[in-house]
C-alpha cells in the first residue's frame, strides 16, 4: 500500500531553521527584536491593527478578554463547536462561557442562536472562524450594536482569511491568533491578540509580562506568557510564506470540490475567503468513523474536529445550557439520544464532519487518491 497522507504536516524548512540559529548566536532570546518585528510584520495582514505576541493562542485569548475587563459576573457567547480553549480562555477570566449553537452550511455561531442566548448579564460575543470559514461577521456586528456588547474573534485557524475584503482579527474589540505547529502557519507555539484599541494592546503588553512596562514598576497583576526572540524569529519566516500557503491551500480545496462526490463539500459564504485550515465534509448516509477507517485503509489520513461538543465535556459541562424544563443538555440522554433541543446543529455536525488533508504539501497525485478515495468509500454500500 502507498504511504498514508496525513491529515496535517507542519512544513519547517531551512529558513525557519536559520532564523532560529541566528537568534541563539545573537545571545538575546526572550522577548526582543525579533517579536517587536514578528508583531510590526503582522498587523500588516490584520488592516494594520495593533498586534501583541504571547506564549499560544489559548493566551491570547485569556489575556484580550482580562486587558478588556471582562470577568466574574460576565457572559460571553460562544460556540460549542470548536476547540476546547475558546470557551476556556472565557472561564480562565472568570468569566461564564454561554453555548450557542452554529450554522451547518459553514460551522461557525448561528446568529440568531446568538440573539437568542443574550441575557442583561452578556458582555460579549466570541465567534470563532472554524477550520478558516470567517464567521458571519457584519450580523454580529449589528447584533453588538444594539444590544452593546463587544466582539472577541478566535481567529486561530483562520490567519488570513477575510469576509468582503476586510481581514479576520480586524472586526472585533480584540481577536487571538495562535500559532501552533498544524496551524497555516507556526512559531513553535506562539498566539497573537489584535486590536484598534491601543488602551487594550497596552494592557495585554503589560499582562503577558508580570504587569511590568519599566522594569520593575509593575502596574498590575500579571502573568508570565510572552514570546521568546526564537518563537518570533520562526513566526516572522512562515508569516512570509503565508500566503503562497493559503493560495495552495485555496488550489487544493478546489480540486477536492470539483472531484469529490457522494458527501458534502465546504461551501463558500457570498464574499468569504476561506483559508482551508481545515476541509472539512459533511458525511450522510455513511457511519463517520467506519467512513474514516475505510478511508485510512485507502491510504488517507482524515481527522475529526471535534467528536465531543465543547458543552458536553467534562470540564465545561458545568456551563451547558439549560433548556425550559429546567434539564441540563448534555445530560439524562438530550444530547446523547442525538435529539438535542439547544444544540441540534452542533450535535449533527459533531456526528457528521470529517476533515481530509488540504495542506500545501499534497502533490497532484495525492490530492487525486484523496478525491479518488473518498468517492469510493462514499459510493460503496450507501
Ligand atoms: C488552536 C486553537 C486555539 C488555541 O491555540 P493554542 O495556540 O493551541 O493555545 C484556540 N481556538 C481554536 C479554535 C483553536 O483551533
Amino acid at each position: 500500500m502507498a504511504d498514508m497522507i496525513p491529515a496535517a504536516r507542519p512544513i519547517i524548512g531551512d529558513d525557519e531553521r536559520a532564523a532560529v540559529d541566528r537568534v541563539l548566536r545573537s545571545g538575546m532570546i526572550a522577548g526582543g527584536p525579533e517579536v517587536a518585528a514578528f508583531e510590526e510584520e503582522f498587523s500588516a495582514i490584520v488592516a494594520g491593527r495593533h498586534s501583541v505576541a504571547v506564549n499560544s493562542g489559548t493566551s491570547a485569548l485569556h489575556m484580550a478578554f482580562v486587558a478588556a475587563g471582562i470577568g466574574a459576573g460576565d457572559e460571553v457567547i460562544v460556540p460549542s463547536f470548536t476547540f476546547a480553549a475558546t470557551a476556556n480562555s472565557v472561564a480562565l477570566a472568570g468569566a461564564t462561557p454561554v453555548f450557542a449553537d452554529i450554522e451547518a452550511d459553514y460551522f461557525c455561531l448561528d446568529p440568531a442562536a446568538v440573539e437568542a442566548a443574550i441575557t442583561p448579564r452578556t458582555r460579549a460575543i466570541m465567534p470563532v472562524h472554524l477550520y478558516g470559514h470567517p464567521a458571519a461577521m457584519h450580523r454580529f456586528a449589528e447584533i453588538a450594536a444594539k444590544h452593546d456588547l463587544m466582539i472577541f474573534e478566535d481567529a486561530a485557524q483562520a490567519h488570513a482569511a477575510a469576509l468582503d475584503g476586510t481581514p479576520v482579527g480586524a472586526f472585533g474589540t480584540a481577536a487571538s491568533f495562535s500559532f501552533y505547529p498544524t496551524k497555516n502557519m507556526t512559531s513553535g507555539e506562539g498566539g497573537m491578540v489584535t486590536t484598534g484599541d491601543a488602551d487594550i494592546a497596552r494592557r495585554v503588553k503589560l499582562l503577558r509580562n508580570q504587569g511590568m512596562e519599566r522594569r520593575y514598576e509593575n502596574e498590575v497583576i500579571g502573568f508570565n506568557t510572552r514570546m521568546t526572540d526564537i518563537h518570533a524569529a520562526i513566526g516572522r519566516v512562515q508569516l512570509a510564506k503565508l500566503a503562497g500557503w493559503t493560495k495552495q491551500r485555496q488550489d487544493n480545496a478546489a480540486f477536492l470540490d470539483a472531484n469529490i462526490s457522494g458527501v458534502i463539500t465546504p461551501p463558500v459564504a457570498p464574499g468569504a475567503t476561506h483559508v482551508y485550515h481545515q476541509y472539512t465534509i459533511r458525511i450522510v448516509g455513511h457511519d463517520r468513523d467506519a467512513f474514516a477507517e475505510a478511508l485510512a485503509a485507502e491510504g488517507v489520513g482524515s481527522g475529526v474536529y471535534y467528536p465531543i461538543p465543547n458543552h458536553r465535556l467534562p470540564s465545561l459541562i458545568s456551563f451547558s445550557p439549560r433548556p425550559g424544563d429546567g434539564r441540563q443538555c448534555g445530560t439524562e440522554g438530550c444530547c446523547a439520544a442525538g435529539s438535542c433541543e439547544i444544540m441540534p446543529v452542533t450535535e449533527q455536525v459533531a456526528r457528521e464532519c470529517l476533515s481530509l488533508p488540504v495542506h500545501p504539501s499534497l502533490s497532484q497525485d495525492d490530492l487525486e487518491r484523496i478525491a479518488a478515495a473518498v468517492t469510493k468509500v462514499a459510493s460503496a454500500g450507501a
